[in-house]
């Protein structure tokens, strides 16, 4: 590759990635099989109903039962193997019996509706997975990677490209203007501003500088960047969180799960009243073909395929939207959970607060400043990046620790320069944050710490207290005082300040003892254990821990607290759909149902009504992508 023109302009369209390529309807073969199914009926049904002869339309028929119906059948005699019974098969028996005595409109008809609402069903789940993928773009595949003499000022270096996957911890690369950033890193040299919107979904750049963290599949501004990989790609921010969505496809919320046991047991029980149906009137003297073709109507009627249809559409469509509003709901489970959540208890540095504080006063010798920075240069938490970063502005040279050990809820110590350092809450009374630095069991200095309160946290509180009916709790493991003016600030009146995480914990099991559903918010190392302890753990993406990211069942990637409101109001709207769609199924299999058995119900209408009930539950799950487009425009106004 030529040498870097570094400064020159940003040129992205030249370096930045193809394209998120969304899926096209066409892609999916479910669709394309519906597609096939239906053509090949709309050609057969003129022919067949002007009176043309059968082998003008018999084999556009077989086209449509073969297009629309091998799947399903294919899935099922798979099913049937392991002794399980798919609703999909009934379909197909159905069909293939309405042909065996010559109603092979009606079969077909069956089949291609039948095929259509699968197709209907892939879709939704594909938009689900899409709109993330969209919403976080691709991550490059290709990187330059540096190597040489100090890899800082361009003396006796080298550049190589590599892949991406071949990047190694430690490694540097350089990240020319324009360019996404191929790995999870901090900034070794060189400044620019960073779009993170990927990620954050902030708008604005980010300000990069040496000690900045950086992420992969970010995009980088103006300036050139040199870069030290901190992340495999596979652990990289970007990569988890993709990581995370297909998981969330692949799981199945309880309702689901509960529905497909009974499915289960439903459907043999469909299958053998069909059979009697068919057998007793038969017996009794009935005409061979009405008794078919009741008995037919009856399992297509009776068949639970709305029922199954009503759940997952809902909750991945909720996923989706809730993907698109910057929070990443890890499985439909939670999406099904979040709304029965009934009470909230919110931490305080990095989730009521924005996470990145400041030193605003040291109280002691600047020498104990870069004492206490060389012990949190390896901590996560975010008073840990103010104090290094209090250190570098004031010009003190850093020195190198060894022995680091943190305590989350606590502070850290390290070995720096044979001297043993603490940094650790301070105890008292504060009306900031403040910690104490402690050097060979001597108190030092203490440093002051101010953090900015989020955009948007008093509404989020007030939306909360709304949702759950309850005003939320903040949980803190910082002093009271620094507690207080955040609850005032934010409108909470119940703190539980100077927390360990078990205590945290504690609070958690004692609400959720006395019948709460309790979702924690949190962004620490220190908020980990809450987080898994609660029924739902939701993480703040941008300013957490890894470990809080991975324990938590929901991660807010775009950085507002309002979102966490808005996801537990969709699940609330989603398990509403869910309770409509379980009604529409019921009431239509059971006027159905009683129509056949009752009265006469014709085949096709029958077929028409199973099919379109099913149809109609499918696209009111859907309602929610729908719902969302239509809110971001009003959002934008
Ligand atoms: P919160 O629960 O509000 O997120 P934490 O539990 O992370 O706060 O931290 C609680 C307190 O412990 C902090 O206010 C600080 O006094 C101290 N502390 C935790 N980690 C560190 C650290 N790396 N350096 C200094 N102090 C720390
Ligand atoms: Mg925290």
């Amino acid at each position: 590759m030529a040498s870097p023109v570094l400064d020159s302009p940003a040129t992205p369209a030249a370096t930045a990635p193809p394209p998120t390529r969304g899926t096209r309807v066409s892609d999916l073969p479910e669709v394309r099989w519906a597609a096939l199914s239906a053509l090949a009926f709309l050609c057969a049904l003129p022919l067949d109903l002007a009176g043309a002869p059968g082998w003008a339309w018999g084999p556009l028929y077989a086209v449509c039962y073969v297009a629309g119906g091998w799947e399903p059948g294919w899935a099922g005699l798979q099913a049937l193997r392991e002794k399980s019974l798919d609703v999909d098969l009934l379909m197909v028996v159905a069909a293939i019996g309405a042909a065996a005595i010559g109603q092979y409109l009606d079969g077909g008809l069956l089949i291609v509706i039948f095929a259509c609402s699968g197709a209907l069903e892939a879709l939704a789940t594909r938009r689900t997975a899409d709109s993330v993928r969209g919403l976080l773009g691709l991550a490059p595949e290709k990187a330059v990677r540096v190597a040489g003499a100090g890899a800082g000022d361009g003396g006796g270096e080298t550049e190589e490209p590599v892949d991406v996957a071949e990047l190694r911890i430690g490694d540097i690369v350089l990240v020319r203007p324009g360019e996404r950033l191929p790995a999870d890193g901090t900034v070794l040299h060189g400044a620019s501003d960073v779009d993170q919107a990927t990620i954050t979904g902030e708008s604005l750049p980010a300000p990069k500088a040496p000690g900045d963290e950086v992420f992969a599949g970010t995009l980088n501004g103006t300036g050139a960047l040199r870069v030290r990989v901190d992340k495999d790609a596979g652990d990289s921010v970007i990569a988890r969180i993709v990581a995370l969505v297909e998981e969330a496809s692949a799981t199945k919320a309880p309702t689901q799960l509960f529905i497909e046991k009974i499915e289960q047991r439903y459907s043999v029980g469909v299958v053998v009243a069909t059979l009697a149906l068919f057998a007793v009137p038969l017996a009794l003297g009935a005409d061979f073909t009405t008794t078919l073709l009741r008995a037919m109507t009856f399992m297509i009627v009776a068949s639970p395929c709305a029922v199954v249809l009503a759940t997952m559409p809902p909750l991945l469509s909720a996923i989706a939207t809730a993907g698109r509003h910057g929070v990443l709901v890890k499985s439909a489970v939670v999406m099904e959970r979040l709304g029965a959540v009934d009470r909230v208890a919110l931490d305080k540095t990095g989730t009521l607060t924005e996470g990145t504080p400041r030193v605003i006063e040291v109280r002691g010798d600047e020498n104990a400043l870069a004492l206490a920075a060389a012990a949190e240069l390896p901590s996560e938490h975010p008073l840990a990046r103010a104090v290094v970063a209090a250190a570098r502005e004031r010009g003190l040279r850093v020195p190198d620790a060894d022995d680091f050990a943190s305590v989350p809820g606590e502070g850290v110590r390290a070995r720096v320069e044979g001297r043993e350092v603490r940094v650790r809450r301070a105890e008292g009374e504060h009306a900031d944050t403040a910690v104490e630095v402690v050097v060979d069991g001597a108190p030092a200095a203490v440093l002051v710490l101010a953090d900015r309160l989020r955009d948007g946290a008093p509404e989020a509180v007030a939306a909360l207290t709304r949702l759950t009916g309850t005003a939320p709790t903040l949980l803190t493991g910082d002093n009271a005082g620094a507690a207080a003016r955040v609850a005032g600030r934010t409108g909470i009146t119940d703190v539980r300040s100077g927390l360990l995480p078990q205590d945290k914990v504690a609070a958690v099991r004692e609400w959720e003892g006395a019948g709460s559903r309790v979702l924690v918010v949190g962004d620490g190392v220190n908020d980990a254990p809450a987080l898994a302890a609660a029924h739902t753990g939701i993480a703040m993406g941008r300013a957490g821990s890894d470990l809080a990211l991975e324990t938590a069942d929901a991660v807010v990637v775009r950085d507002e607290l309002a979102a966490v409101p808005t996801v537990m109001a969709l699940s609330r709207r989603a398990r509403r759909l869910v309770v409509q769609n379980l009604v529409i199924a019921g009431t239509c299999i059971g006027a159905l149902v009683v129509w056949d058995l009752v009265g006469h119900l014709p085949l096709p209408l029958g077929v028409a009504g199973h099919e379109g009930s099913t149809v109609l539950v499918g696209l009111n799950g859907l309602r929610l992508l729908r719902d969302a487009a239509w809110r971001k425009a009003a959002e934008r106004g």
